[in-house]
């Protein structure tokens, strides 16, 4: 069996990806924190990962893909609190907004899209465990925390030792820690804040934990990857390894693969800077699949600059990958040459499409081996049979649709009223009547639509 190779920030090394269970891959990609809607850059590892998904799926394997919501935070309390509203409003909402959001993107839905706030029975328990197996330590105001330092591979993601550590770690003001290397499994609320019971008083999780709960609920202790943007290395799922492993004595995750920064103006792109574009503001000027086809034009561990005009060009793309696959339709629909060279060209492109796909998610490359199959169809088409171009068609959509492009094919679809006036015009050609051809001609382009005479019959394209 042949797999592909990842880039694997555990060993900082491209390997095989190979699953436990050959043919099935159990995938954890960690999702938004729902206060506002995702921005350029949270999009980023959306559209990635799904199309390592849809990649290991067109390959034959079976894959589990779950991507949280964290729907507990204190930016969501802090967002309620401006609006004089509750937590979930605010977290049901921009969930609903997010996923709105991947619809318009072309993600495919995951297999779970697990909320924090109904794991708070896992949470506790993996806490209980850390604390009986004394990796963990509740304090007097009611917080519980890792102690970092018994677990011996701390900094294995990251590679950091403990001593660069220490010298960045503090202890914040109301906190009650034995180390300042320590973090937040469980956090006890404050007055007016959302609260569940617990062992420890009532509270709410730490972030990193409901990762660990919710991947070990959906996969499994020990799964095959798990995914997210480079700015989660640390301390997110480094702190991820350190509760998973410690509570379960086993492997976390087998593999992780890290997307780099969308930046702006070369800093990355991020609420906190205020340097963002939402992904819904940028949709409404361009639609949403010059987004998705931008940030899949870039390899996925470097940095990828956002300007307005990129973004626009991904656009005018698309547009030329369009116009290849309608061009392609209509050669079928009027196919009278015999040639099968354009078959052999598909064939060499799937094959260089595949290649790039497999070393490292190189979708660059894959979207470059389906323009270079755009222009052979540009110049091959003509003198193709039609079982030829139907194969290629078949073959064009197949990787499109890896990499989760050109889903809105049909959506313009030429209505039958413009169809049959294209059709009445011809008739009106034929029996020269130039008259009625021209004012028939006219209604359709005040339609939009515009008749072009070709060799082998008139095209309708629409303006
Ligand atoms: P957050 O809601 O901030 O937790 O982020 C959700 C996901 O977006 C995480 O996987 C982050 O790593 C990722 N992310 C946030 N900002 C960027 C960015 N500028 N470029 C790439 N990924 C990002
Ligand atoms: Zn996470």
């Amino acid at each position: 069996m042949q797999h592909m190779k990842i880039f694997n920030t555990m060993t900082r090394q491209k390997e095989e990806f190979i699953p436990m269970k050959e043919g099935e891959y159990r995938i954890y990609v960690c999702g938004p924190t729902v206060y506002n809607y995702i921005h350029m850059g949270n999009a980023r590892p959306v559209c990635v990962f799904d199309t390592l998904r849809r990649y290991l799926e067109y390959r034959g394997n079976r894959v589990l893909y779950v991507s949280n919501i964290t729907d507990i935070h204190d930016k969501i309390i802090k967002k309620a609190n401006e609006e004089g509203t509750t937590y979930d409003v605010i977290a049901h909402r921009y969930e609903e907004e997010y996923f709105k959001d991947c619809r318009g993107l072309n993600v495919e839905p995951a297999t779970a899209y697990p909320r924090a706030t109904e794991h708070i029975d896992e949470i506790q328990s993996i806490i209980s465990d850390l604390i009986a197996k004394g990796f963990a330590y509740p304090t007097s105001n009611g917080d519980v925390y890792f102690r970092t330092r018994k677990d011996p591979h701390y900094g294995q993601l990251s590679h950091q030792p403990l001593e660069d550590l220490e010298s960045g770690a503090r202890i914040a003001v109301g906190e009650i820690k034995e180390d300042p290397l320590d973090f937040a499994v469980w956090k006890g609320s404050k007055p007016g804040e959302p609260a569940w019971d617990s062992p420890w008083g009532p509270g709410r999780p730490g972030w990193h934990i409901e990762c660990s709960a919710m991947a070990r609920r959906h996969l499994g202790k020990t799964i095959d990857l798990h995914c997210g943007g480079v700015d989660l290395v640390f301390p997110h799922h480094e702190n991820e390894i350190a509760q998973s492993e410690c509570a379960n004595g086993c492997t976390f995750a087998r593999y992780w693969m890290h997307n780099g920064f969308l930046n702006i103006d070369n800093r990355k792109m991020s609420k906190s800077l205020n340097n963002f574009f939402t992904v819904r503001d940028v949709a409404a000027e361009v639609g949403y699949e010059p987004i998705r086809f931008f940030l899949l034009s870039g390899h996925y561990r470097s940095p990828l600059n956002y300007t307005k005009e990129i973004v626009e060009s991904c656009k005018a793309s698309l547009e030329r990958l369009y116009t290849c696959r309608d061009n392609l339709d209509f050669a079928i629909a009027h196919a009278s040459g015999s040639g099968d060279a354009l078959l052999e060209k598909a064939n060499a492109a799937r094959d260089k499409f595949i290649a790039a796909m497999d070393d490292d998610l190189n979708t660059a490359d894959a979207i470059a081996a389906l323009f270079e199959l755009a222009r052979e169809i540009n110049t091959l088409s003509a003198e193709s049979s039609k079982e030829t171009l139907t194969a290629v068609a078949g073959i064009f959509d197949e990787l499109a649709g890896v990499l989760g492009l050109l889903y809105n094919r049909g959506k313009d679809e030429i209505p039958q009223q413009v169809k049959d006036l294209a059709e009445q015009r011809a008739a009106a050609r034929k029996a020269k009547d130039w008259a009625k051809a021209d004012a028939i001609r006219d209604q359709l382009a005040e339609m939009g639509y515009v008749v072009e005479d070709t060799p082998s019959g008139p095209k309708i394209v629409k303006k």
